[in-house]
């Protein structure tokens, strides 16, 4: 159950284990199985393990859920499965007092959860440091509070909109991260110069300081043949082939479409 480790030309530590668990495993067949996460794995930069939380149930019934303390709508996931579920994971009990995660820097324990910390890019790049992550996917009305307060490191949610589930945005956290991994991208350039890195990498498309991240734009467009399409062309600017000249262009189009669809990234509203 254990990963090699595996260290690239940086020595870095360059390889990922992802746990999810779920009431629902077979969600995850199909999605993870595409483009860059498929070869990720396939290539053994990454690891995708999927936990059935009803193997540690310890009832007939297999019960995952109960009615919620205080009434109201709706069933809440009970804490003991979920406890098993991560130590039986780690190898290890968890303490009264301590998360288990909290003495292990480079294994996460995340609760997906609507009213968890927003997921942004950074957070991604973060991610992609570590060895380990152990997602929780909520169902119902959502996960006994104790969860979030003495089992997860983070709980976090992946925007400002509730959906039935927390399988869906892990994966989609899982997608985020892997892309990140050395090797995971067969252009090691395109994780530096897309949208939400910093406007320096924008500016010089060298920039070996993805962690700069003050100023994030949105990526700049992209086309492709054929340079005319239905009436519409292609910017000049953009076949002429001079580096110098597309690089300005860019930059200004990528700050252009930033003002209009994301000022906030901006600091305007
Ligand atoms: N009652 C909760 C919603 C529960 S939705 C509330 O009002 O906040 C059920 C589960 O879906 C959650 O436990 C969580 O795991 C997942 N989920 C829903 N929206 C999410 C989001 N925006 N980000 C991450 N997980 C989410």
């Amino acid at each position: 159950m254990f990963r090699t480790t595996v260290h690239n030309d940086g020595g870095r530590q360059n390889q990922m284990r992802f746990d999810l668990i779920t009431i629902f495993p077979e969600f995850f067949s199909g999605p993870l199985d595409h483009g860059i996460v498929r070869r990720a794995k396939e290539s053994g930069l990454v690891e995708v393990h999927v936990q059935d939380l009803r193997v540690f149930t310890k009832d007939r019934h297999r019960t995952v859920d109960d009615r919620p303390f205080g009434g109201g709508e709706g069933m809440v996931l009970k804490p003991e499965p979920l406890f098993e579920a991560v130590e039986s994971l780690l190898g290890h009990g968890v303490g009264d007092a301590l998360k288990p995660g909290a003495d292990d820097p480079k294994t996460a324990i995340v609760l997906m959860s609507a009213s968890g910390k927003l997921f942004q890019q950074e957070m991604a790049r973060r991610y992609a440091q570590l060895e380990r992550i152990i997602f929780i996917c909520g169902r119902y009305e959502g996960v006994d509070e104790r969860v979030a307060d003495h089992l997860a490191t983070e709980e976090i949610s992946i925007g400002d909109f509730v959906l039935s589930g927390g399988e869906l945005p892990a994966m989609m956290i899982v997608d985020a991260v892997t892309r990140l991994l050395p090797g995971a991208l067969g252009n090691e350039a395109s994780s530096q110069n897309e949208s939400f890195s910093a406007i320096d990498d924008l500016l010089t498309g060298t920039s070996h300081q993805s962690q700069v991240t003050s100023h994030a734009l949105l990526d700049f467009p992209h086309y492709t043949r054929p340079a005319e399409f239905r009436g519409w062309g292609v910017p000049e600017i953009l076949i002429g082939g001079n580096h110098a000249e597309v690089a300005k262009w860019r930059r200004a189009a990528a700050l252009e479409k930033t003002l209009r669809n994301r000022p906030d990234l901006l600091g305007r509203e």
